[in-house]
């Protein structure tokens, strides 16, 4: 059987990590504030954005929560977001995807100050990750690090295989696995022969929004396996990209949906508040 990657401890550690940096934040004077902004009531959202509230109160940062209707305009949501960029007590501003169709995603995060973008997502923040600059890095794939570093796989020399290549996960962990010296393929819809490139992996990374898609026929014996993937069976269980039970035996190390990937995110989040501060006090 493979080790599991407990992402619930790991993310509990991380959170009692930034709670300390916010208390010693504090005692300088300076309090951190997150603005999430929420656009419609999309209930999925409603439970990301609920569950980031929570995690600010516990590590003591201050939320400014934003419930817009879902016929806000876009420029009603861009004047919003110019007060936040200037406004003290905010320092990270958190812009809650999907939005409603009559509003450019795009746009919107442009829109944000990089030094407040929290999540990492605006264009200069991404091309600072791409060439190796200091910025504010994306949560989920910032957090898969974390998992790996903090379950004792090395990364440096290790081939590396992620499968996916969206902005938010797959190509931006992509870029942190080559920051740590890992020698990286990046597989998508296009590869061809995929279960042979994932079988070269030490170190798989999956984030397809395939359920169950990667079984033992694309793991090498031995390999790190993170499953990126959430979804929610006809049976009201979750399940990832990856068929755990299938690969369990097989692979020396993965992570379960729930409990892996799902709450780096929120924890690196409450991390990248932090930074936030940091990034400010340079700008
Ligand atoms: P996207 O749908 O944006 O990207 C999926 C990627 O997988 C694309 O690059 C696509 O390739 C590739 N892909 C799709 N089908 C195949 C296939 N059959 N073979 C090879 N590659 C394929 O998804 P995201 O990156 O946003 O999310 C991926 C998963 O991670 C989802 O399940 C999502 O719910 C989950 N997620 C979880 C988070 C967490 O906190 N745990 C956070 C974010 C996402 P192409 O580019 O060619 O189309």
């Amino acid at each position: 059987m493979a080790q599991i990657i407990d992402g619930k401890a790991i993310s509990a550690q991380i959170k009692d990590e930034v709670k300390e940096k916010v208390a010693v934040l504090k005692a300088q004077g300076q309090e951190i504030g997150l603005a999430v902004i929420q656009v419609g009531s999309d209930p999925a959202s409603s439970v990301y954005v609920n569950n980031k509230k929570k995690a600010c109160a516990y590590v003591g940062i201050r939320s400014l929560a934003y419930e817009l209707p879902e016929e806000t305009t876009q420029e009603e949501l861009l004047s919003l977001i110019e007060r936040l960029n200037h406004m003290p007590e905010c320092n990270g501003i958190l812009v809650q995807l999907p939005l409603p169709s009559h509003i450019n995603e795009e746009t919107v995060i442009d829109a944000i100050s990089p030094a407040k973008d929290v999540d990492g997502f605006h264009q200069d923040n991404a091309g600072a990750l791409c060439i190796g600059r200091s910025g504010l890095v994306p949560c989920t794939p910032a957090g898969i690090i974390q998992l790996l570093v903090r379950s004792g796989v090395e990364i440096a020399g290790k081939e590396c295989v992620v499968v996916g290549r969206s902005n938010i996960v797959g190509k931006p962990v992509a870029l942190l696995l080559m920051r740590e010296n890992g020698t990286v393929t990046v597989a998508h819809s296009k590869t061809r022969n995929l279960k042979e490139v994932c079988r070269r992996a030490d170190i798989l990374v999956v984030a397809v929004g395939k359920p169950k898609m990667i079984n033992r026929d694309y793991i090498k014996e031995g390999a790190v396996v993170i499953d990126v993937g959430i979804h929610r069976m006809e049976n009201g269980k979750l399940c990832g990209d990856v068929d755990f039970e299938d690969v369990k035996e097989l692979c020396g190390a993965i992570t379960p949906v729930p409990g892996g990937v799902g709450p780096m995110t929120i924890a690196m989040l409450m991390n990248n508040c932090t930074e936030a501060v940091k990034v400010s006090a340079e700008v």
